[in-house]
């Protein structure tokens, strides 16, 4: 088996924190168009391995290629620009802005500050604005503050003006997290259609929502991979079951 295939291509990453080593050695490989799960205890350091993937986090030793890049050597906004996407577990919007504007703020306006000055609300801009509104369930919210959305709409505005980026590997904190269920099954729908264009990691706890995105799924306990493979794989796993589904 060759690994050109994959995405993103971790080996052997370690990062320490005061000694005590968060996560260990880790190999983690995702292909392209596949939806991964990372699920494990809290204090797995599965947070942590997303902050190295996205360089706020710093790597102690190991290699995080994605298409070929060594992100270990990059800072966050060249990460972000090569086409890693990633949201954190409290939503960032802009609370006073209406759906629209956020959605618009997202868009990728060039790389030099007077391709910033230069954007213009082009037709192609709002359709694109229209297309990933529609995407996260906000069509009918174009026009209304931010603020005054429901905790899972505004996990859905987040998810939007991500996808306005396209980017090619989009991570996901525990994006279900308050969700009432019928928002966790329309958040479920959401990533199995936007994983047919892109790499997805998605860290969560809900099992019943994995069950229904997950391609393949890595279980995490103190830095290193203890499982892998199907949600039935790592459910039947006696090991998952000592360290995380039994509890
Ligand atoms: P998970 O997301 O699996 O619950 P985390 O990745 O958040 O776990 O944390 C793994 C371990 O690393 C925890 O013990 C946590 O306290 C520690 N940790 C995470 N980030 C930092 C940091 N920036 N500084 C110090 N310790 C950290
Ligand atoms: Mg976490």
């Amino acid at each position: 088996m060759t690994n050109t295939d994959f995405v993103l291509a971790i080996e052997d990453l370690t990062v320490s924190f005061d000694g005590f080593k968060a996560v260990d050695g880790l190999n983690l490989y995702v292909d392209k168009n596949e939806l991964q799960v990372v699920i494990g205890p809290n204090g797995a350091g599965k947070t942590t391995v997303l902050d190295l993937i996205c360089g706020k986090t710093k790597a102690a030793s190991g290699s995080i290629k994605f298409k070929g890049l060594e992100l270990t050597n990059m800072v966050e906004h060249q990460i972000v620009r090569a086409g890693v996407g990633r949201k954190f577990q409290t939503p960032s919007i802009y609370e006073n802005l209406s759906v629209f504007d956020n959605l618009e703020i997202s868009y990728p306006k060039g790389r030099t500050v007077f391709g910033a000055l230069m954007f213009k609300r082009t037709p192609e801009v709002k359709s694109r604005i229209h297309e990933i509104a529609d995407m996260v369930y906000l069509a009918d919210l174009l026009t209304t503050e931010a603020g005054l959305l429901s905790h899972g709409q505004k996990q859905w505005l987040e998810i939007g003006m991500l996808l306005i980026q396209d980017p090619e590997l989009l991570m996901l904190d525990e994006p279900v997290a308050g969700m009432s269920v019928r928002e966790r099954e329309q958040t479920a729908e959401l990533l199995n259609r936007i994983c047919k264009d892109r790499s997805v990691i998605v860290i969560e706890h809900d099992m019943e929502f994995v069950k229904r995105i997950a391609h393949k799924v890595t279980v995490l306990h103190q830095g290193k991979i203890v499982s892998q493979g199907t949600m039935d794989h790592v459910q039947s796993d006696a090991r998952v079951i000592e360290v995380y589904l039994g509890h």
